[in-house]
């Protein structure tokens, strides 16, 4: 059976990772967005069970302690977490997974599936990464000056990723998405599986 890839998007808050990763989506085929955990506030719009699951303290914890996540982080003072059973089931189902979690994240991510394909997602400049995190509306003010502050941290891990994408024009920054998980799955490991009975025919 084909093992899906893991794919790993990571930038800081407001430089387009959701919407750039749902446009993927709407594109191409093949491939499941995981849903994370996460202790903060539900923003407006946003869906239970779509966007994230949205937990308690109290349960968060509890699932940690039940070595339900796959990796967990910190992060803005509420706790993101991954959870292992959709990950392995899709994998093992032949999907790609697209995990969109921050730097931590992607550290112990790499540890556990060194095969994994990292993506870090950058803004054109500091100015327009506010005004995007100004724009779309949904952060108070104080939020949207911690989410700058933590900005630069999260920026300086970019090195720590595989590819590394600039979203100034949206089409572009979708296109090169695109190409990264397009490429992966030509791999001759990956093809070789897809392809076998055309391969053994071929070299009979
Ligand atoms: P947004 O990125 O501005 O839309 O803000 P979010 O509140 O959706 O995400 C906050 C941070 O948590 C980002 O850095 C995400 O990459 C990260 N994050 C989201 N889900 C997860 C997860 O499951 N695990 C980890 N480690 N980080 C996550
Ligand atoms: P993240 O998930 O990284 O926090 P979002 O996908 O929520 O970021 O994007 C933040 C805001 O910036 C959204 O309002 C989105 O529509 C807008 N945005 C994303 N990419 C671009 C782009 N290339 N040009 C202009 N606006 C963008
Ligand atoms: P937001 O609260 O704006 O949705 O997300 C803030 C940050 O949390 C983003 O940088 C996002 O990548 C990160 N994040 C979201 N889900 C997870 C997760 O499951 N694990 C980790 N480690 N980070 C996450």
């Amino acid at each position: 059976m084909n093992i899906g890839t893991l794919f790993i998007v990571s930038a800081p808050s407001g430089a387009g990772k959701t919407s750039l990763v749902k446009a993927l989506r709407e594109n191409l085929d093949g491939f499941t967005v995981s849903v994370s955990h996460t202790t903060r506030a539900q923003r407006p719009g946003e869906v239970h069970g779509r966007d994230y699951f949205f937990v308690s303290h109290a349960e968060f914890e509890t699932m940690i302690e039940a070595g339900e996540f796959l990796e967990h982080a910190r992060v803005f003072d509420n706790y993101y977490g991954t959870a292992r059973a959709t990950v392995e089931n899709a994998l093992a189902g032949g999907q790609d997974v697209l995990l969109e979690i921050d730097w931590q994240g992607a550290r112990q991510i790499r540890t556990l599936m060194p095969d994994c394909i990292s993506i870090f997602i950058l803004p054109p400049s500091l100015r327009t990464l506010e005004e995007r995190l100004k724009a779309r509306g949904q952060d108070d003010p104080d939020t949207i000056a911690r989410r700058m502050r933590d900005a630069i941290s999260e920026m300086s891990h970019y090195n720590e990723y595989d590819y590394l994408i600039v979203n100034d024009d949206f089409d572009r920054a979708l296109a090169d998405l695109r190409s990264i998980v397009v490429a992966s799955r030509l791999k001759t490991g990956r093809q070789s599986e897809v392809y076998k009975d055309l391969i053994d025919g071929l070299l009979a």
